[in-house]
């Protein structure tokens, strides 16, 4: 488990739901076992799981980016860049946006490049409103099961980054 910071891009996307007037959990940790966000400010997570007191190996446990509560409706939001397109970390990724879902977890996906872009040497939004019209798309989703499962989750986007086939 790497350091917990917070990228640029996921800041860019904060900031989108913060201009539409939603505030996103960050430093959230949920725990596979309890089926519970608990918030996680430090680099190393405890041995035991705050709730359930049983232990935390590797896969028990996922960092999402962002977290939306809307109601009796959960997200996550992953800003995912380049690192994920490894393959072990599809592999990681699959697991855990599976698991999500099967807990009644709306994920959602932001990929870098579609929100930022290298102009000049420097890494700078493309346009505020692109953020901000992600934001809006992904919270008038969270309380439509049925918009999330038929457009998203049957999107190509989601069958490229959300649930890759593993060989
Ligand atoms: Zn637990």
């Amino acid at each position: 488990m790497g350091e917990l910071t917070i990228t640029f891009c996921e800041s860019v996307m904060y900031r989108a739901f913060k201009d539409i007037g939603v505030t996103p959990l960050q430093f959230q940790i949920y725990c596979f076992t309890c089926r519970q966000f608990f918030t996680f400010k430090d680099y190393i997570p405890p041995e035991q799981c705050w709730a359930g007191a049983h232990k935390w190996t590797k896969g028990e446990f996922c960092r999402p980016d962002l977290v939306l509560h809307k109601g009796k409706f959960d997200a996550v939001v992953r800003v995912d860049g380049s690192i994920h397109d490894k393959k072990k970390n599809i592999k990681v990724d699959h697991i855990q946006n599976k698991t999500l879902l099967e807990h009644g977890i709306k994920v959602f996906i932001i990929r870098n490049e579609q929100i930022v872009e290298y102009s000049n040497r420097k890494l700078r939004v493309i346009d505020n409103w692109i953020p901000m019209a992600y934001a809006s798309m992904i919270w008038l989703m969270m309380d439509k099961d049925k918009l999330y499962k038929e457009l998203y989750l049957k999107s190509g986007h989601w069958k490229e980054f959300g649930l890759v086939k593993i060989d």
